[in-house]
C-alpha cells in the first residue's frame, strides 16, 4: 500500500485513479469485478474469469499513474495523496484545482463532497471538508498566522453552459472577462468562513440546493458540473484560490446521439467542456502560452488556475469495478492518461 514515502512533493500535475467495492445493484446483478490494482501506480482491467492470469492482458489493458487507489482506499488516503499537497499552494500565493472524473455511479461525488448515501448526509468525510480543515490549520502556523488571510468559499454549478449560484437558491449567473483577460462570475456569492463547521454548513446548504427539485439527485448531477472554492484573501486581494470539482458523468458526453434534443444539447456541452479540460490541463503542464479557455464555460470560469507560474492540479480519475462498465472505465482511464 501507499505510504507517505511515496509521496511525490513537487509536480504541477498529478493524476491518480480510483476503484471502489461493487456496490448492491452490482452484486444484484451479479456483476464482476474486472480491476485489479497491483501496485500503487497500475491500474489494470482484465476479463474476471482470467484474474488469476494477469499477464495476458498486460498490454493494453494496463495503465500506469501517479498512484491507483483500489476499493480499501478511504477518502482520507485519496485526498493525502491528492488534493492534500496543493493546500500550501494557495498559502504560497498559488492556484490549485482538482477535478473527480469518471462515470455516474463510480464515486466522483463520494470521493469529493462525502457520504450522500444514506439518510445521514456525512460531508464531513469528503475532500472538500478535508482541505478545508487543513487549510484552517494551516492558517494557524506563524508564518501564515501573520498574513492576516480570510477566508472564503463559493459553491456554483455549471449545467448546460449555464452558471447557478447554489448558496443563492440556484441564481443564474453572468460569465464575463474584461479587458485585462480577468473572467468574472457576476454576482457570485463569497461567503467568509471561520472554521471547517462552517463550511460544511455550506457545503450542506449548496448540496441541498443542487439536488433540490430533482427526481433523483443523481439524474441531475450526473449532466452538471459543481465547482466548490476555498478562497484566500490579504486586505482584500485575492491571495490564493483551490477549486475543488465534481464533474458531470463522462458517460453523458455520449448523449449527442439522443432522441431528445435537450439531452442532444446536454451531451455536447458535456463534451465540448471535458475536452476542453484536457486541452486546458495539458497546456498547464506544459507550460503552453496559450490555454485553450475559452472552449467552454467550465474552462473559462477556471481560467485564472490554468495560468500562472504557480498552478498546479490534480485529477482523481474514478472508476466502476463491474464488468458492465468495462466501457466507461476504459474510456476514462483513456482520458485520465492522456491528460498529462
Ligand atoms: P458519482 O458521483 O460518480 O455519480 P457517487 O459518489 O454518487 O457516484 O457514488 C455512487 C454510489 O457508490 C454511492 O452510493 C456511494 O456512496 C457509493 N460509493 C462510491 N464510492 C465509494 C467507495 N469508495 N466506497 C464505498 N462506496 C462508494
Ligand atoms: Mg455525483
Amino acid at each position: 500500500p501507499l505510504t507517505t514515502e511515496d509521496l511525490i512533493e513537487d509536480h504541477r500535475i498529478c493524476v491518480c485513479v480510483r476503484t471502489r467495492p461493487l456496490n448492491k445493484k452490482e452484486l444484484t446483478m451479479k456483476d464482476l469485478d474486472v480491476i485489479t490494482i497491483p501496485s500503487k501506480d497500475v491500474v489494470m482491467v482484465h476479463e474476471p474469469k482470467q484474474k488469476v492470469d494477469l499477464t495476458r492482458y498486460l498490454e493494453n489493458q494496463t495503465f500506469r499513474f501517479d498512484y491507483t487507489f483500489d476499493d480499501t482506499s478511504t477518502n482520507e488516503m485519496v485526498y493525502r495523496f491528492t488534493a492534500r499537497p496543493l493546500v500550501e499552494t494557495i498559502f504560497e500565493r498559488g492556484m490549485a484545482t482538482c477535478f473527480a472524473y469518471g462515470q455516474t455511479g463510480s464515486g466522483k461525488t463520494h470521493t469529493m463532497g462525502g457520504d450522500f448515501s444514506g439518510k445521514n448526509q456525512d460531508c464531513s468525510k469528503g475532500i472538500y471538508a478535508l482541505a478545508a480543515r487543513d487549510v484552517f490549520l494551516m492558517l494557524k502556523k506563524p508564518n501564515y498566522k501573520k498574513l492576516d488571510l480570510q477566508v472564503y468559499a463559493t459553491f456554483f454549478e455549471i449545467y448546460s453552459g449555464k452558471v447557478f449560484d447554489l448558496l443563492n437558491r440556484k441564481a443564474k449567473l453572468r460569465v464575463l472577462e474584461d479587458g485585462k483577460q480577468q473572467v468574472q462570475v457576476v454576482g457570485l456569492q463569497e461567503r467568509e468562513v471561520k472554521c471547517t463547521e462552517d463550511v460544511l454548513k455550506l457545503i450542506e446548504m449548496g448540496n441541498s440546493c443542487r439536488t433540490s427539485g430533482q427526481t433523483s439527485a443523481n439524474a441531475h448531477s450526473s449532466r452538471s458540473h459543481a465547482v466548490f472554492q476555498i478562497i484566500l484573501r490579504r486586505r482584500g486581494k485575492m491571495h490564493g484560490k483551490f477549486s475543488l470539482i465534481d464533474l458531470a458523468g463522462n458517460e453523458r458526453g455520449a448523449d449527442t446521439s439522443s432522441a431528445d434534443r435537450q439531452t442532444r444539447l446536454e451531451g455536447a456541452e458535456i463534451n465540448k467542456s471535458l475536452l476542453a479540460l484536457k486541452e486546458c490541463i495539458r497546456a498547464l503542464g506544459r507550460n503552453k502560452p496559450h490555454t485553450p479557455f475559452r472552449a467552454s464555460k467550465l474552462t473559462q470560469v477556471l481560467r485564472d488556475s490554468f495560468i500562472g507560474e504557480n498552478s498546479r492540479t490534480c485529477m482523481i480519475a474514478t472508476i466502476s469495478p463491474g464488468m458492465a462498465s468495462c466501457e466507461n472505465t476504459l474510456n476514462t482511464l483513456r482520458y485520465a492518461n492522456r491528460v498529462k
